[in-house]
């Protein structure tokens, strides 16, 4: 048995843990990363970057197909589904290998390969080979999707995001279990891609959004294109010659069936938890097997362990994992004396077509009682009604006695953008007058915002702290 002294082990080599080890090696410290799959990272292997290419491959067959509504002939064409999937490949295997060569580079004192597991809450035992001991562990685990009956007694007919991508070529049909962000992505562009998809849920709710206007905009406009089984219960799945025969109750009550190709299971993901031992580590778990844990330090309990990234369940997202990872590794040098870190305010985005996103308060944290709320339809909005694009909406949520934007929900086209500018006037509080006095160039769909918050100014009442250039109307904007 090997024996590794460290500051801090590391468990996890994804986007938090590498974080975690820079900013340990950056404080001085020395950092063990502990791995027990392979190099690359989720967002890399199987997560953001795969889904981006297949979404970017969905977009462009979208816009052929529509492409005679423009005065377009586009001709004969047809999607090449092996040339799809190995594009998707090629540059997903780009990106990994940047991780892969960087991870791998590190110096040897600094890596270790195998499953880790708490003998105490300071020592870790890998596999059968080595123990660790050090002065802080960082649990970086990540998530793995939840496989929920009936899918789990056939979990080898069915994919999961990972083999999305591994797929040689596009299947004739596909059943999507769940219409979270991850299900809706990875749906509706396999659907574009001319896969005939149906989404099943036993929820009527579509996406990440909280706001019931936003979501019944989600459900008109994405129910036009796809084929929802929104509050449907599944009954039996039985796979048969070439793929899964499925039995459901639709929301009607109507027993159906059909057979698909390929099952993806999208429906919701777990923390990586299980098989860590943590009941040897001292710390209060609850129902869940979770230890009490602290958003601003990172910290569990009062312990010496730090949990980073999706396995904290707390905002599962990229750009989170790397800040709680940065904030872990400092923290647990610091330790006891930990630092509390303001967190950035939330943005998330949902690449589906129209986007879906959200921006510093949800609607269902809100007080509604001491907020107002600016709106604007894309439905007429002048710039996506030029390029075809106009559907959606966006609601803008501000504090009614200080007139500031606190938040936003959304759904339309390239609302990516939209969404980070109104993060950015969460955070910095921003005032609705303020915002309004910001330029607005024309036409872009950016002109959009400003109606709703125009809106949002004159339901505030502060329409007469406005010049009166930036509360200006004209038609499309
Ligand atoms: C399909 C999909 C699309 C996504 N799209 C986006 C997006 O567009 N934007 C966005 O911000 N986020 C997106 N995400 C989420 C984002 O990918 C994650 O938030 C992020 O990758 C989490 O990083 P992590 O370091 O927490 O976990 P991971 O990168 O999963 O790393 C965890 C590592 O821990 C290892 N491990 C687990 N247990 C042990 C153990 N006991 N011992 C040793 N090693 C262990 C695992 O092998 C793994 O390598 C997407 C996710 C998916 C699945």
């Amino acid at each position: 048995m090997d024996i590794r002294n460290v500051d801090v082990a590391i468990i996890g080599s994804g986007s938090a843990g590498l974080n975690a080890r820079r900013q340990i090696e950056k404080d001085g410290g020395t950092p063990l990363l502990i791995e027990s799959g392979p190099y690359g990272t989720t967002c890399a292997r199987v997560g953001c970057m795969p889904s981006k290419l297949l979404i970017a491959a969905s977009d462009i067959a979208h816009e052929i197909a529509g492409a005679d509504r423009f005065g377009i002939d586009a001709g004969e064409w047809q999607v090449d589904g092996a040339r799809v999937m190995q594009r998707v490949r090629s540059e997903r295997d780009r990106f990994v290998g940047f991780v892969v060569r960087d991870t791998g580079g590190l110096p040897g004192e600094q890596r270790l390969i195998g499953r880790a597991r708490f003998l105490e809450s300071t020592t870790l035992q890998v596999d059968d080979h080595t123990r660790v001991e050090s002065k802080a562990v960082i649990i970086a685990a990540g998530s793995t999707p939840v496989i929920p009956p009936p899918f789990d007694a056939i979990r080898g007919h069915v994919m999961i995001n990972d083999d999305v991508f591994e797929l040689e070529t596009l299947p004739a049909s596909l059943a999507v279990i769940g219409t979270g962000i991850i299900g809706l992505e990875l749906g509706q562009a396999l659907d574009r891609l001319g896969v005939r998809v149906t989404f099943f849920s036993p929820f009527d709710r579509l996406g990440p959004s909280t706001d019931p206007e936003v979501q019944q905009v989600v459900r008109e406009v994405l129910s036009e294109e796809l084929d929802l089984q929104l509050g449907s219960e599944m009954l039996t799945a039985d796979p048969d010659d070439d793929g899964v025969r499925l039995r459901w109750r639709d929301a009607g009550g109507t027993e159906q069936e059909a057979h698909f190709e390929r099952i993806l299971v999208a429906a919701g993901r777990r923390p990586n938890l299980a098989g860590l031992a943590l009941e040897t580590t001292g710390l209060t778990l609850d129902e869940r097997g979770r230890p009490a844990w602290d958003a601003r330090t990172t910290q569990c309990g009062d312990a010496p362990i730090f949990m980073a990234g999706d396995v904290s369940a707390h905002i599962p997202l990229l750009h989170e994992a790397a800040d709680e990872g940065r904030i872990a590794g400092k923290n647990s040098l610091l330790y006891p004396h930990v630092s509390a870190h303001i967190r950035r305010t939330p943005l998330a985005v949902a690449f589906t077509d129209p986007q879906i996103g959200m921006a510093g308060l949800r609607y269902d944290q809100l007080d509604l009682d001491q907020v107002e709320i600016g709106e604007v339809s894309f439905a007429d909005q002048g710039r996506s009604r030029v390029m075809g694009k106009n559907a959606g909406i966006m609601r803008v949520y501000a504090d009614r006695n200080r007139c500031e934007i606190i938040g936003a929900e959304m759904f339309g086209p390239r609302v990516e953008h939209m969404a980070h500018l109104l993060a950015w006037s969460a955070q910095q509080r921003l005032p609705v007058s303020r915002a309004l006095e910001m330029p607005f160039y024309h036409p872009v769909v950016e002109e959009g915002m400003r109606t709703a918050l125009r809106d949002l100014a004159e339901k505030l009442g502060i329409t007469g702290e406005c010049r009166c250039e930036d509360l200006a109307r004209a038609p499309g904007t």
